[in-house]
């Protein structure tokens, strides 16, 4: 079946601006799903927060205060919105406009636009890219899926497990540009890579232990979303060798993390996902992570990588020295297979040709 050209208005999350690293993988996912899109002939308008910047397309700044990072919010059974939210004028623009699109893509983890979904003219999809956090957020996903099946998707099966509408959930997965990363055989020197958000949910502690008991040096890249903690790995951990490289573009990222021997993702909650392991096998990177939420059906424990037990910091150092026993190739392998944006662009199509067709928006 041909697909007529769709025309997408995607909705960035409002935590901060897109570029920023204040989304974390969510600013990544979101400009490749647009790419994916756009390389079907379909068109994709991007709204996104004040200060936001992207090279895919066409992107509409929309003023305002941010909303307060989910992941701060664990347990509230009560919904923020500042004074003059940006979330509140995005979604204005988008019931403004909304005759000019087909559909809309949500990539806000709220309350609000999951409300929201009966009450517009044209279907809403929404990418729900964290695991459970809030009973709030979780109750309105329940209520939304009731009444706009196919409505909601997740990365991860394991993320899906997360909420109690889980049966219901579209399972996604997740794609990257694959042409963006060059496949690095063999790494000069031995080191190892993190990647991510550095918050206290991402664990950088057990990575920066193990680096300290291997010697091996640890390069660090990602936006330090709290100083406090940061500050106290580096006194916790002296005689680790932690070099801190900023949060980079995809293009120097890559660059870097192709040069390291394995990317370790340390997570201490129940990661959704896991952007950067998808990243790192895209280089020939294998990965070292916690045996823990989507990275459990991302990573192929001794033939990607090791799954090892959350918090296991042994366990971490075992798996560095057993390090030669896995073929880069067969990372970068099982990316192009499994997460290239051709392989994920379908499945979006689908889901979003669904939607549309069968116009599965409540009766009135
Ligand atoms: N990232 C980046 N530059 C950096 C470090 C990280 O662009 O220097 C991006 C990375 O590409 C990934 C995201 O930050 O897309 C982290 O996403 P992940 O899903 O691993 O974790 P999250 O922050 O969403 O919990």
């Amino acid at each position: 079946m041909q697909n007529k050209p769709y025309r997408f208005l995607f909705l960035s999350t409002p935590v901060g601006a897109l570029g920023s690293g204040v989304g974390g993988g969510v600013e990544l996912t979101l400009q490749n799903a647009a790419k994916a899109l756009i390389a079907r002939g379909h068109t994709v308008e991007i709204v996104a927060p004040e200060g936001s910047q992207t090279s895919v397309t066409k992107l509409t700044q929309i003023a305002g205060n941010p909303q307060i990072s989910a992941q701060t919010q664990v347990g509230a059974d009560v919904v923020l919105l500042p004074q003059d939210s940006v979330l509140e004028n995005m979604w204005s623009y988008a019931r403004a406009s909304q005759s000019q699109f087909d559909l809309i893509f949500n990539f806000a983890y709220d309350w609000l636009p999951l409300y929201l979904t009966p009450f517009l003219q044209i279907p809403i999809a929404h990418w729900i890219s964290m695991s459970s956090l809030s009973p709030v957020i979780d109750e309105m996903i329940s209520k939304t899926v009731e009444l706009c099946p196919h409505a909601i998707a997740v990365n991860t099966r394991a993320c899906a497990d997360t909420f109690s509408a889980g049966d219901r959930l579209m399972i996604m997965g997740k794609g990257i540009d694959v042409s963006q990363y060059q496949f690095v055989a063999q790494p000069d020197t031995p080191k190892l890579a993190w990647v991510g958000r550095i918050s206290p949910e991402k664990g950088l502690e057990d990575a920066a232990s193990a680096a300290q008991s291997t010697g091996l040096p640890l390069h660090i890249f990602g936006l330090i979303q709290d100083q406090v903690y940061w500050q106290q790995i580096q006194k916790d951990f002296p005689k680790a060798e932690l070099h801190y490289e900023g949060f980079l573009s995809t293009d120097a990222l890559q660059r870097k993390l192709g040069q390291c021997t394995a990317l370790l993702m340390t997570p201490r909650w129940v990661e959704a996902f896991g952007n950067a392991a998808i990243e790192a096998f895209a280089c020939g990177v294998p990965v070292i992570s916690y045996r823990s939420g989507g990275l459990t059906e991302i990573v192929r424990d001794r033939q990607t990588g090791f799954l090892v037990d959350m918090g296991d910091v042994d366990g971490l150092i075992l798996a560095i020295s057993q390090l030669d026993k896995i073929n880069r190739l067969a990372c970068r392998q099982q990316l192009e297979a499994e997460y290239s944006l051709e392989v994920w662009g379908d499945r979006l199509e689908k889901w979003f040709n669904n939607l549309i067709e069968n116009q599965l928006i409540p009766p009135e």
